[in-house]
């Protein structure tokens, strides 16, 4: 079922001159999603949520929920609960009273109101805390709190904008789990912004990749990472390799592809690709897929180690490989590099057949 749809949606701001900070976006939203907006800074995704929420109207097209056409609706009006970066609470008040806010407005007795802020404030893992000042909490309490009183209302729709920024790494994931627990359990259909590609992968049922303005590919975390529409979306979810190589054959589903060291391989390939032999494929190698073998390996990519970074897990290499024409950066994620490699070796690469995906410039 479609809870929220968004047809050609635009918006230009007076200051921005001729370009659209959102740019003819079509998205539907299906009821108790929690769908994300990803990209990077300035691609327009708060623009898009805060037209969604109403506090800005498009220039162009349309915004429903459930069918009903919102575009130009008051905020207050779209039964929306929003959750900001910054918390958006206020200081002087208790947490109980932070809460319990939206419901005051809405006039429900004060005795509903007190159970509902209890409900929320269990639901959130705060039990207790009603009485206490907001600034007597952690960030991440603080941003539980911010997430009940979204709740607490009983929202058509939850709206989230960065949530999770101003929380320090181990509390970001913590609190990001919290989060889509909660949402899971009260089934509210979710609309989240982040910069975060591994906070979106690990939240998300869907996910919409903006890059200026416009929506580059939606999709499920697995398909936009193995799957990448086009460059952009390969580069901007797990740092792909995006390589230019000439196509040997091409048939529905693949197209295999030369190596300039020699040697052929197969590369997945959407749809009416239209790639035919003698063209030039743009083909993402992800990092963790590429192995390193020895440089003299047939069959294998070349190239010259540039930068060794070991992070404990994976030890990640960049490279300049020669792929036929110029140069080209690569960099791969080895789980298991022997130690001896180091800046200035040469090394050979083997690229996966089987997670080879060809994409649109
Ligand atoms: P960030 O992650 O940095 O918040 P974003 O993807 O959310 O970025 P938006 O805030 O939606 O991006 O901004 C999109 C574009 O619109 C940017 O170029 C921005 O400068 C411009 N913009 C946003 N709000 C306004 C405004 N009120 N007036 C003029 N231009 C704006």
């Amino acid at each position: 079922m479609i809870d929220v749809e968004l047809e050609s949606v635009s918006k230009r701001f007076a200051r921005t001159g001729d370009a659209a900070a959102v740019d003819d976006v079509t998205l539907t939203i299906g009821a108790g999603e929690f769908f994300t907006l990803l990209g990077p800074s300035g691609c327009g995704k708060t623009t898009t949520l805060r037209m969604v929420a109403g506090f800005y109207f498009p220039s162009a097209g349309h915004i429903r929920f459930g069918g009903q056409d919102v575009t130009r609706m008051a905020p207050n009006k779209r039964d929306t609960g929003m959750v900001f970066q910054n918390y958006a609470l206020f200081p002087h008040m208790t947490v109980a009273q932070n809460v319990a806010y939206g419901l005051k407005v809405r006039k429900v007795s004060r005795a509903d109101a007190a159970r509902r802020v209890a409900e929320a404030l269990a639901e959130v893992h705060l039990d207790g805390y009603g009485p206490r000042r907001i600034d007597q909490l952690s960030g991440g309490q603080q941003q539980r709190v911010a997430l009940a009183r979204a709740l607490v209302i009983r929202p058509r729709m939850l709206l989230l904008d960065e949530p999770l920024s101003n929380l320090d790494a181990k509390l970001r994931e913590e609190t990001r789990t919290e989060i889509r627990r909660i949402q899971r359990e009260s089934g509210t259909t979710s609309i989240y912004v982040t910069h975060d590609q591994a906070e979106a992968m690990a939240m998300s049922d869907r996910i919409a990749v903006m890059e200026s303005g416009r929506v580059q590919q939606v999709g499920t975390p697995r398909e936009v990472y193995h799957q990448p529409a086009n460059a952009f979306v390969a580069r901007f979810i797990g740092r792909s390799n995006v390589l230019s190589l000439p196509v040997a054959t091409a048939e529905a589903n693949r197209v295999e592809v030369a190596l300039p060291g020699g040697g052929h391989v197969f590369a997945g390939a959407p749809e009416g690709h239209g790639l035919g032999a003698g063209d030039t494929a743009l083909v993402s190698a992800r990092p963790e897929h590429v192995t390193v073998v020895s440089a003299t390996a047939t069959g294998a990519l070349r190239g010259r180690v540039t930068a060794v970074e070991f992070t404990g897990m994976t030890t990640h290499l960049t490279l300049d490989v020669d792929t036929g024409g110029a140069e080209t950066r690569m960099t791969v994620a080895a789980v298991d590099t022997p130690d001896r490699i180091g800046a200035g070796d040469r090394v050979g690469l083997r690229l996966p057949a089987e997670r080879l995906w060809v994409v649109r410039p």
